[in-house]
């Protein structure tokens, strides 16, 4: 049966695309900062693998100082060490710096929406990376039905739940012990040793993510990072949002489609989700001037013209946004001597090279 044509009278009015005056850049400078702080975490690792290497072997390698700053690998450090501080108002001694930098990354979730895994963290960069390559390879990447993304996405907040029950439960004078304990004074030692001495088990299980992070996007940031679930329940509350303005939207989906977290941007005038990373993918995407934008809350301009307006923010506003935090919070650290976990060289000549044998202070 030929299909009748529609009366023009009862077809849908089609919008007219302004288009946006300037090509958008914020996936250059996104990028460009992620770049920066992965070069920043090598240079970080690489000095503190050659301070590790100096413990292990005295006067065989080079002598360096101590990076603090790889602390920030320490996520449950900083956890204990932030509770430690709400519930003393003092400022732990051991591993102070995870504690610094766990306060900036909060900061920045509710400033900036979930911007730390996006923008910053290397962990986010490396699985960008990955299912960019997967989509190379494989020309798609594999989505999830809802059946099994629903739950699988639970994990990552029950891994949450786990340790805040845990760390929840620690009185301040535990969490102290803990923290002073020989298993947590080199527990980045262990970590780098993680990485250097990996048993065939954790090869294959880091191999099987790999996989999977080529194949679904961001798998490990979507289905099972506590520290991402964290950030995301702060970035609730933040005040900047993508926000979409139906009146210059054409309707075209390309910042659905564009999006990394599977978000239904085309349909919804606000996207509150705690899986937005403010990537800003989808303002990439939009061909529309300011119809989608990361923006405060509009408000009514009484004055002249009566009209919604809103203040977006640039990509070099979330940057440099950033970039303050970050540095603000690691100079005050510096500045007022609560960066550096001060223990004696002859602790460390004794705990380092026998790093793998010391087992959790739990068990
Ligand atoms: S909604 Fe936009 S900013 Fe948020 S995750 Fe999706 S693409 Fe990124
Ligand atoms: S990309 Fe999204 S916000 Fe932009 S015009 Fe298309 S549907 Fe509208």
């Amino acid at each position: 049966m030929a299909t009748q044509p529609v009366p023009p009278t009862l077809q849908p009015a089609k919008k007219k695309l302004m288009r946006r005056s300037a090509p958008d850049r914020s996936e250059r400078i996104r990028q460009l900062v992620q770049g920066l702080f992965v070069a920043l975490n090598l240079w970080l690792g690489l000095q503190f693998f050659l301070w590790v290497r100096f413990f292990e072997q005295p006067g065989a390698g080079l002598q360096v100082a101590r990076p603090n700053g790889v602390e920030g690998w320490l996520p449950i450090a900083g956890l204990m060490n932030f509770k430690y501080f709400l519930s003393t108002g003092r400022i732990p001694s051991i591993h102070p710096a995870a504690m610094f930098l766990f306060m900036a990354f909060l900061l920045m979730s509710l400033l900036l929406k979930k911007a730390f895994c996006s923008w910053l963290c290397p962990v986010g960069t490396l699985s960008e990376v990955l299912w960019k390559l997967g989509k190379r390879l494989f020309r798609r990447n594999l989505r999830l039905p809802g059946w099994l993304d629903l739950p699988l996405r639970g994990l990552k907040y029950l891994l949450l739940a786990f340790f805040a029950f845990i760390i929840g439960s620690m009185s301040a004078e535990a969490l102290d012990d803990f923290m002073h304990a020989p298993y947590a004074l080199v527990a980045d030692v262990k970590m780098l040793n993680f990485f250097r001495n990996m048993s065939l088990t954790a090869a294959i299980v880091l191999a099987l993510l790999v996989l999977l992070s080529m194949l679904v996007q961001n798998f490990w940031c979507r289905y099972l990072c506590p520290y991402g679930a964290l950030m995301g329940l702060v970035s609730l509350l933040s005040p900047l949002k993508i926000r979409r303005d139906p009146e210059a939207c054409i309707d075209c989906a390309r910042c659905a489609h564009a999006c990394p977290s599977h978000l239904p941007v085309d349909r919804l005038v606000q996207i509150r989700s705690a899986e937005c990373t403010a990537c800003m993918a989808c303002v990439a995407a939009c061909p529309a001037q300011n119809a989608l934008q990361l923006a405060l809350p509009p408000w009514r301009n009484t004055a002249p013209t009566n009209r919604w307006v809103r203040r977006a923010a640039s990509p070099l506003v979330v940057a440099s946004l950033l970039a303050c935090i970050f540095f603000g919070f690691t100079v005050y650290a510096k500045a007022s001597g609560h960066w550096q976990t001060n223990l004696p060289r002859a602790v460390y000549l004794d705990l380092v090279p026998s790093a793998n044998d010391l087992s959790h202070p739990g068990y």
